[in-house]
């Protein structure tokens, strides 16, 4: 059977192309090789944000590298056998770290950011979830000097000019609004009318849930290859093979590997990341809190509180670092001291990213029409993937749109 378009990974960003592309009356198949959003998808820190709009590569982060490396708090590392790689790719991460490139990474990041709240609520409303999946909530980055907190900084000065609402508080205020937080917080910056995801896998196992009895195809599959075929695209897994007019490919970090036969090679590192949960944490916090000094994010979630983050850029397959359970347990203790930390679980999973933070997006080329890249969301998955799903949805059904796609052109960096 040929359907109108074969989705290739089923995470949030699979899923939300497939929520689309269903609404605009399109024969969907999803294929996964695992249950739908239970990958990268699954485990990060749930902050759906609007002003998520400060690309990785920001002026001065040469400086702070070795720092970086070498801080005991282990915000960034990276694995013996991916230097090579690292080099080049980290060498292609600071050209965008001139202010300029900045702000236009910061521009480009507002179309795919700004609608992630209202698309969830639009997504989970039309499919009748009425879990308390989604909720409104501050995103509230915390520092540990009195003068850290600071709204002049380049971060904070393009989202105020975007429009965000941002208040800067002192210890006690910040005390006020986060009581479990713990004393080594001395100042913070607070971000509105953000929202958060009070279990990600959840969020997109209740989507996909819900595109099933719609009936979207579901198949549990490992893709092995991807071929042109007569009328479109053939995407071949490990028992059988389907056929599509248009192929969306939205393997998060595993897409590079699925291009490379094509003969498209396009820079896409596994940036790794982990989260401890801990249930019945006997804590409580009321928004999404970033330790900015150790970059992590910390938020309360239907089943504990989880405490996300880490950067540490590896192959896709070697194995979690065994010391971030117990960084990951002092660092949570120390966000809430009163933590119970008892009932800890250690995951870990890939981020998909590239050298400009922004994600690959559009007709791949050098290859017959009808593959789309969808994919290379980095840090931002979460709260992209509903806009995402939309502009994948209007270039499939060439829908005409005043959106400007070319910084997420999948060559870009050809
Ligand atoms: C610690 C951490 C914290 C984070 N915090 C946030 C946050 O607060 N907010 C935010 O917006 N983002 C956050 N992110 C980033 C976000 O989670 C990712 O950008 C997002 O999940 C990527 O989604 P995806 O659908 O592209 O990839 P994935 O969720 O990884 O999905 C890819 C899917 O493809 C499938 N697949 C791969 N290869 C094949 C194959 N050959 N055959 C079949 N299936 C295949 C996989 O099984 C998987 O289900 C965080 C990430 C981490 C690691």
């Amino acid at each position: 059977m040929t359907d109108d378009v074969i989705i290739v990974g089923a995470g949030l960003v699979g899923i939300c192309c497939a929520v689309s592309l269903a609404r605009r009356g399109k024969t969907v198949r999803l294929i996964d090789r695992d249950a739908p959003g239970q990958a990268t998808s699954y485990g990060n820190a749930g902050v759906i944000s609007p002003w998520s709009i400060a690309p990785q590569a920001s002026p001065g982060l040469w400086k702070s590298i070795p720092g970086l490396l070498t801080s005991r708090e282990r915000p960034l590392r990276v694995r013996p056998e991916t230097w090579p790689q690292m080099v080049r790719w980290g060498m292609r991460l600071l050209s965008y770290s001139a202010e300029d490139k900045f702000r236009a990474g910061s521009r480009a990041m507002i179309p795919l950011c700004g609608p992630s709240i209202t698309l969830y609520r639009r997504h989970l409303q039309e499919a009748g979830i009425n879990e308390a999946l989604v909720e409104d909530s501050c995103y509230i980055h915390a520092y540990r000097r009195d003068d850290g907190a600071d709204l002049n900084g380049l971060e904070y000065r393009v989202r105020a000019e975007a429009g965000a609402r941002l208040k800067r508080l002192n210890a006690d205020e910040l005390h006020e609004i986060e009581p479990d937080l713990g004393p080594a917080f001395r100042s913070a910056v607070v971000i509105h009318d953000q929202a958060r995801a009070l279990s990600p896998g959840r969020l997109g196992a209740a989507l996909a849930e819900n595109l099933r009895q719609r009936g979207v195809a579901i198949e549990t599959a490992a893709v092995t290859a991807l071929a042109p075929g007569d009328n479109g695209w053939t995407v071949q897994t490990e028992g059988q093979s389907f056929s599509a007019a248009k192929v969306i490919l939205s393997a998060g970090a595993w897409s590079a590997g699925l291009l490379r036969p094509l003969g498209i090679d396009i820079p896409l590192m596994a940036e790794r990341g982990y989260h401890m949960q801990f249930r019945d944490p006997g804590i409580r916090l009321n928004n999404s809190i970033m330790d900015v000094d150790a970059k992590i994010v910390a938020s309360s979630m239907t089943d504990g509180m989880r405490v996300a983050g880490g950067a540490e850029f590896g192959s896709l397959d070697a194995p979690p670092d065994p010391k971030r359970e117990a960084l990951l347990r002092g660092q949570a203790r120390r966000i809430c001291p009163s933590l119970d930390d008892s009932k800890g679980e250690l995951w870990m999973g890939r981020r998909p990213s590239l050298p400009d933070s922004l994600p690959a997006l559009g007709p791949l080329q050098g290859v017959p029409p009808g593959l789309i890249a969808a994919f290379g969301h980095s840090h931002y998955g979460l709260m992209m993937a509903p806009a995402t799903g939309e502009i994948i949805a209007d270039m499939v059904t060439n829908q005409p749109s005043d959106l400007d796609v070319k910084p997420y052109d999948p060559h870009r960096f050809a």
